[in-house]
């Protein structure tokens, strides 16, 4: 079978690439453990040469990434461009910190020496989504690299073209051949390749189903696994907000990646007496955003990724209208080619609505009318997921307080929109999974954290 992209702003096919058969998976898998064996002798400083190497051509040639982003899977190239950058920055982040985040911790104990040790595990298999195609990668193999591992991409059909600038990245920084593998295959083959006992863990980045069935085939294998799924991110508009810099972050974060962002703010907690108020500026702040061609420099909204992923949305937001949602903007799919959407406000969203309880993976945001505080705090967790949230107010203890004690979500901000940052943990809790990517405690996911007792 082969993997097809095509351009979402056109319909038209890109490429086709033919899936890589049996064979060819296990030799790669065979010279990734093979490179493996070597890497995790050498040194933190040759590692972080060759990371940072990578940055300086992610930088470089970020243009040249933005437009294959652009074309694939319809990113606006100005947003391309910053992603390109951002994996640049992270690069560099673990060539800095791995050797500190690695480093030996000793342990007072009765021995002569004791201390805990951070050994790499080996092969690593990614699973990975076409919504931040370079991204995704990059934060998963940054630190897995830096701290001796190997990696395996399994990156989605639709974004096959970034999938193979990634290995040739790594490879023209000077990586030895194997140590980072683009695997051109389907999502049926992922089961087998855990399966080989040289791949000793698997992270992915996507769906609930697919985090399902990667986390029990991998918790049939007994190996490590770190999910980072969908998200239905709440945003928390209280009454002592400043609504009209609450009205343009939410706007801005609904609407990131045409909406198709797991921390995209999705649903919109908003107390009674400033209702009124930020649904006018917040529906004049999306309707501001028009579509347009991805390629082009002025575009601030491409298409969605793929027509299916369009006509799920419709599904959700008609199934929302018929059960009593009222659009304020937007809600219909626009006549030409192409998988445009417009920005879309739904209002009056309550339970049992596919926009209540469902993840909204395009530019459709969800208002839902809340009493008072602690009344956005029950709807805000009355969730199956918990990515991220933030809080507005300005009241800045009151925030703090909110989003450390009350929010069920691995990333709370305040007054601000949800992002990831190589200095921060991100990840998520309930449905969204688990295990942390970034930070310190990104990096510590993928070794052996071993006692070593020397009497
Ligand atoms: P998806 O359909 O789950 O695909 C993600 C990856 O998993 C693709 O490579 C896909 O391969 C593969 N896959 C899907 N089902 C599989 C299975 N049963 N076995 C093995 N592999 C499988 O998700 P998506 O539609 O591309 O991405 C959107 C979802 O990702 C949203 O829910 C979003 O919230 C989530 N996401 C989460 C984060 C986070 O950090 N928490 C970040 C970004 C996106 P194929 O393409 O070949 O099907």
């Amino acid at each position: 079978m082969a993997l097809v992209s095509i351009n979402p702003a056109d319909g038209r096919v890109l490429a086709e690439y033919p899936e890589m058969e049996d064979a060819a998976i296990r030799q790669a898998i065979e010279e990734g453990h093979r490179a493996f064996l070597e890497w995790r002798r050498t040194d933190f400083a040759h590692r972080a040469d060759l990371m940072r190497k990578a940055a300086a051509i992610l930088r470089g040639e970020a243009a040249h990434f933005a437009s294959l982003m652009a074309y694939e899977m319809g990113k606006p190239v100005r947003d391309g461009r910053a992603e390109a950058g951002k994996c640049a920055a992270g690069c560099e982040y673990y060539a800095e910190h791995a050797r500190a985040f690695l480093a030996p911790e000793p342990v007072a104990t009765e021995a002569r020496s004791s201390f805990v040790a951070f050994n790499p595990l080996g092969v690593v298999l990614a699973v990975m989504p076409w919504n931040f195609p370079f991204w995704q990668v990059f934060r998963f193999a940054a630190p897995a690299l830096m701290a001796g591992n190997a990696g395996l991409l399994k990156h989605a059909g639709n974004v096959q073209g970034c999938a193979a600038a990634i290995e040739d990245v790594f490879l023209r920084a000077g990586f030895p051949p194997g140590l980072f593998r683009n695997l051109p295959v389907t999502g049926s083959r992922v089961g087998r390749i855990l399966e080989d006992a040289r791949v000793r863990a698997v992270t992915l980045t996507g769906s609930v189903e697919a985090g399902r069935s990667i986390a029990a085939k991998a918790g049939s294998l007994l190996k490590k696994s770190v999910m980072e799924l969908g998200g239905s991110d709440a945003y928390l508009i209280l009454e002592d907000a400043d609504l009209e810099s609450a009205a343009a972050i939410c706007a801005k974060s609904r609407l990131i990646n045409s909406g198709q962002s797991c921390i995209a703010a999705k649903r919109f907690l908003v107390v009674e007496p400033v209702r009124a108020r930020f649904e006018k500026l917040f529906t004049e702040a999306m309707a501001a955003f028009t579509t347009g061609d991805p390629a082009r420099e002025e575009t601030m909204l491409g298409p969605l990724a793929r027509r299916d992923l369009r006509d799920e949305l419709q599904r959700q937001v008609d199934g929302s209208i018929a059960k009593g949602a009222r659009p304020l903007c937007g809600g219909r799919i626009p006549e030409g080619p192409g998988a445009f959407y417009p920005p879309t406000v739904l209002t009056d969203v309550k339970p049992g609505m596919p926009a209540y309880e469902e993840e909204l993976f395009g530019p459709v945001a969800a208002v839902i009318p809340v009493r008072d505080e602690a009344d956005a705090v029950r709807v805000a967790n009355d969730s199956r997921f918990g990515l991220g949230a933030a809080v507005f107010t300005r009241d800045p203890a009151r925030g703090e307080r909110i989003a450390s004690a009350e929010l069920e979500a691995g990333n709370c901000f305040v007054n601000a929109l949800v992002q990831s940052d190589p200095r921060l943990p991100f990840g998520g809790v309930k449905d969204s999974g688990y295990g942390r990517e970034l930070s310190a405690y990104g990096i510590r996911e993928f070794v052996n954290i071993k006692t070593v007792y020397a009497a």
